[in-house]
């Protein structure tokens, strides 16, 4: 598969960028939402016990009035005999009277059969007097049971209304008839309809008698049984008014009796939180309907919110994942550079090993050279001696012999003196080349094996030195060393008046310096850079070899220090420098 261009990785990125970002918006939109109809949802059954609160008590106020006119002994006395014109005019001004007084809707005599004899509205096109209510069940109730109560649409007048009724008994007990009270609420529902909210009041069987808003009225919520229909079609409760079915489907449900609900409602569908609470004892249900409150603005908020933070995240993502490559790279040229370094130390050692080895070589090859011409030239000088000295024998010359042995002897000794200095380079010491030893007690000794020459050729010496000066190598070798420096400084001293001669040690943080200095007359400019060449000697023949300061060189590099010649004053200075031993 062809690796995607970074263009088009680009774009895929920003994708799932953006698709996040609707992912985590929309979650916390439906989220706010979600919040928002649970609020709103927890706040129905509050505003429900209000509005089934103001019904309750209106009808409450007018429950105990029938009851209470039912005792009056004027209507008693109507109903026991039968009503005269006269009677009955008089009992509906009665009625008229106290109808006004009560604010009641309609107050109405029936007797025994269910015949209105008096009515609060006698006088109007609607009047009750003279029909018969026997059908109405709230007046079989009332026969029976000495109350009784029920909703209807006024077969008479059209308004619908809820009609009370008590018993109107003789003193003997016997039914008389039943005293009526019916209530309209054309106020309530004026009231209930100054909110958004849609109200409803259903009986039973869950036909809405009761609405805030146009429409709704005689709606049923549920299928009605052939039982039901034919029972209304019987009691004419709601008379000629169409009853029909209001389709709902409940979308979800939050409690009992608190469900989301689309409706087909007159206005056309719509979704509503729909709350109910029964209303007891008049078996009616009370509905609430409310626009679900999405709260739109804290959902966008809640939306933008979410939005904004997945993107911080994003971003903070990015940032880490950003400085955590960056590290990674440097971390890599970091590597690779240390093995690069590690390489080309490889190869420089290589390439120094190599230029030491050829170093080493070229040396061998001067000092054979050196060595040869050193020891042939005394051992062709002997070999003549030898003859020299065999002939005078054979010719009995035995002093002449004696005296030809001297110059014989002084050749052996200087060549046994040129051995002895190889010797020394030679020699290694036999706790290694690195102890940690004093340098100052190093001086002590080398001045010490030369006391008897200092005191012989009368050395004004000045000895200057550090306590303990701790350094790391081999204490006879340094000591051959320091015993050149003061032989050569003594050698140089010889002939001249005044003979100073100053041994120091100083030091800086990190070395050691050794001076030996003279006042012997210093070296030429030509000699100076020559002194630690092998075989260099200014000295007569038979005094110098030309080898101790080239050995001492090589003993003092050997174990990490320098020899370096200079003068000063009126004489030469040796340096002999060293790194300070750590206690280790
Ligand atoms: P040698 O002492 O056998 O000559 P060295 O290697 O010790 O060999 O010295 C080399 C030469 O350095 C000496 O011959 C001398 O010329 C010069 N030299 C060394 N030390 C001193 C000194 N203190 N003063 C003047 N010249 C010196």
């Amino acid at each position: 598969m062809p690796m995607p261009s970074r263009f088009s990785r680009l774009i895929l990125y920003t994708a799932l960028i953006l698709i996040g970002a609707a992912i985590a918006g929309t979650w916390a939109w439906s989220q706010a939402r979600q919040h928002a109809l649970e609020q709103s949802v927890s706040r129905g059954p509050e505003q429900l016990n209000l509005y089934a609160n103001s019904l309750h008590t209106v009808i409450e106020r007018y429950r105990a009035l029938p009851a209470v006119l039912a005792l009056d002994p004027e209507l008693i006395a109507a109903l026991e005999q039968p009503v005269t014109p006269a009677g009955q005019a008089q009992l509906n001004r009665k009625l008229e009277r106290i109808n006004g007084a009560a604010q009641s809707s309609t107050l109405e005599l029936l007797d025994s059969t269910g015949l209105a004899v008096a009515a609060s509205n006698w006088n109007t096109s609607n009047s009750y007097v003279g029909h018969n209510y026997g059908f109405r069940p709230y007046f079989s109730q009332t026969r029976d049971q000495g109350t009784g109560s029920f909703y209807a649409v006024g077969v008479t007048s059209g308004i619908p209304g809820y009609f009370m009724s008590s018993a109107v008994r003789a003193a003997d007990g016997r039914f008389l008839g039943a005293m009526v009270v019916k209530l309209e609420f054309p106020e309530l529902e004026r009231e209930w309809s100054q909110g958004n909210d849609t109200l409803l009041v259903t009986d039973k069987r869950g036909i809405v008698f009761i609405a805030n808003q146009p429409g709704w009225r005689y709606r049923h919520l549920r299928e009605l049984s052939d039982r039901d229909l034919s029972e209304i079609t019987q009691t004419r409760q709601y008379d000629k008014q169409p009853l029909t079915l209001l389709p709902t489907h409940t979308l979800r449900s939050f409690a009992d009796n608190s469900y989301l609900t689309r409706v087909d409602s007159p206005s056309g569908p719509s979704d509503y939180l729909w709350e109910s609470q029964a209303l007891n004892p008049e078996d009616w249900t009370l509905h609430l309907l409310r626009q679900p409150q999405l709260a739109s603005e804290d959902s966008r908020n809640a939306a933008l919110a979410a939005i904004g933070l997945w993107l911080a995240l994003v971003f903070l993502a990015l940032f880490l994942l950003q400085r955590w490559r960056l590290d990674r790279l440097r971390q890599r040229n970091r590597e690779e550079l240390e093995q690069l370094v590690q390489a080309r130390t490889r190869d420089l050692r290589t390439a120094q090993d190599g230029l030491v080895q050829s170093a080493k070589l070229a040396a061998l090859g001067q000092m054979s050279a050196a060595l040869a011409h050193e020891i042939n030239q005394p051992l062709t000088a002997q070999r003549m001696q030898l003859a020299t000295l065999r002939l005078l024998l054979d010719h009995g010359r035995i002093d002449d012999a004696y005296k030809a042995l001297a110059p014989l002897e002084q050749m052996l000794t200087r060549m046994a003196a040129l051995t002895g200095h190889l010797k020394t380079y030679a020699r290694q010491s036999p706790s290694g080349l690195r102890e940690r030893l004093d340098l100052a007690s190093v001086v002590d000794q080398a001045l010490h094996l030369l006391e008897p020459r200092l005191n012989e050729d009368s050395i004004d010496l000045k000895v200057d030195l550090i306590r303990p000066a701790w350094v790391r190598g081999d204490a006879i070798r340094l000591e051959q060393v320091l015993i050149n420096l003061l032989r050569n400084a003594l050698d140089a001293l010889r002939d001249k008046p005044c003979k100073h001669l100053e041994v120091r040690i100083k030091a800086d943080q990190q070395l050691w310096y050794l001076t030996v200095s003279d006042s012997g007359g210093g070296m030429s400019d030509e000699h100076l850079g020559k002194v630690f060449d092998p075989f260099f000697t200014t000295k007569p023949v038979g005094e110098g070899l030309g080898l101790g300061l080239a050995v001492s060189y090589a003993i003092v590099h050997e174990i990490g220090g320098r020899l370096t010649a200079c003068n000063h004053a009126d004489g030469a200075q040796f340096t002999l420098t060293l790194p300070v031993a750590q206690e280790s």
